[in-house]
């Protein structure tokens, strides 16, 4: 059944973006590529004036996460995704636990459990919509979990699985849609990695790692003893974490990056640190968030999925809706009136909505999506 329903404009968001990554793009960022169309766009990321983007992306961070002495910022081609393989090549001595609470947390695990060369990782599971945070392990030397897990809209905490340092275990957390919207305190990680497309309202591509000094040192002597006679560790040049460290400190990339999803993320976290960094940032979505969770509990169609307000994310926001309420349809309706990208997760197959509510979204369009979508849902009775 086709319905069409035309949203009063004065209803709709300025801006109709609310997808969970490739998220909202700001208008400046473009600007920002329109001002390097001759400079920038189409020259060596070898030479300078590219470099200069990188190194401003590198100390821009440092100062956004308050970097601890030692720890350093390092980047390569292929997105979080290619990062899980770059830990299994480089960082997991011999053997990795997970919490896996959804897709993306399973994903890696899954990377894990599928390296020839490791020992079968230990998996903590939980229930899509809660999380479960891996338990300290006689013999794991790596600890991993995401902060926000993208497929359900849940945030886990992020501090060390007690006595996991002691027994000198690295802790490396899956930030992609948590970096630069929830607060994190980055000594309680030896790695933190993400994309750019999601709170950096970049486009895709590329990930980001902050390292502790454990992890750089890790990585270096996984790698060197990979040669050894015997060992049957194979490091392909691309997923050698040590190899995009040093191409890093020069301000490259191993390989050639997309010059764009550079300059639009240095544009990004310039204008956060602008505006206060992450304590602002996080407020930000956290006001975002409440707007969402809040219309939800007090809505006669809909609620939040996540039950434990504690494991609510404030930078997806998953929302269920009654079997009345058919969001495929309500979701079909608000794309015509140009609000887009607000579906759940395909695999996860509940009637949701789930909302990126990353720095670059005015809440104000929050509070206008709510409204979008009561409209929807009163006319489509
Ligand atoms: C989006 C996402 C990924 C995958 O990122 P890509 O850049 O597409 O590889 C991994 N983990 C989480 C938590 C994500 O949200």
């Amino acid at each position: 059944m086709t319905v069409s329903i035309t949203i009063p404009e004065s209803l709709k968001p300025e801006d109709g973006r609310f997808g969970s990554g490739p998220s909202k793009i700001r208008p400046e960022q473009i600007a920002a590529l329109d001002a390097g169309a001759t400079t920038l766009l189409g020259t060596s990321h070898r030479q300078s004036p590219v470099k200069q983007v990188v190194g401003s992306i590198r100390e821009g961070l440092a100062e956004f996460f308050h970097l601890p002495d030692g720890y350093e910022v390092a980047l390569g081609n292929g997105g979080a995704s290619a990062f899980w393989e770059v830990a299994c090549a480089s960082l997991i001595t011999r053997q990795a636990a997970f919490g896996t609470y959804g897709s993306f947390s399973a994903k890696f695990a899954a990377s894990a459990a599928n390296t020839p060369f490791l020992e079968k990782p230990v998996i903590f599971e939980g229930e899509p919509g809660t999380y479960r945070l891996p338990e300290l392990t006689e013999g794991v030397d790596t600890y991993c979990w995401a902060h926000n897990e993208t497929s359900t809209g849940v945030a886990a905490p992020i501090r060390r699985v007690p006595g996991s340092r002691e027994a000198g275990a690295l802790t490396v957390i899956d930030g992609t849609s948590a970096a630069g919207a929830l607060p994190i305190d980055i000594a309680q990680t030896d790695v933190y990695y993400f994309s750019p497309q999601k709170a950096f309202g970049s486009d895709g591509g590329l990930w980001v790692a902050i390292l502790s000094p454990e992890a750089i040192d890790r990585a270096a002597g996984v790698e060197s003893s990979a040669h050894l006679e015997g060992a049957r560790r194979w490091v392909p040049p691309f997923f050698s974490l040590t190899s995009a460290l040093n191409n890093s400190r020069k301000d490259q990339t191993l390989n050639t990056p997309a010059v764009a999803t550079l300059i639009m993320m240095a544009n990004q976290i310039e204008w956060l640190n602008g505006n206060g960094g992450l304590a602002w940032a996080a407020a930000r979505c956290a006001k975002s968030a409440s707007i969402l969770y809040t219309w939800a509990e007090r809505s006669d169609y809909a609620h939040p999925f996540v039950t434990d307000p504690g494991a609510r994310s404030n930078a997806v926001v998953t929302i269920d809706l009654d079997e009345s309420v058919s969001a495929s349809q309500v979701l079909a309706i608000l794309r015509e009136n140009g609000i887009v990208d607000a579906a759940g997760y395909r695999k996860l197959g509940r009637n949701q909505l789930r909302v990126g509510v990353f720095p670059s979204v005015e809440p104000s369009d929050v509070i206008a999506f709510t409204k979008c979508v009561d409209y929807v849902v009163e006319h489509l009775q």
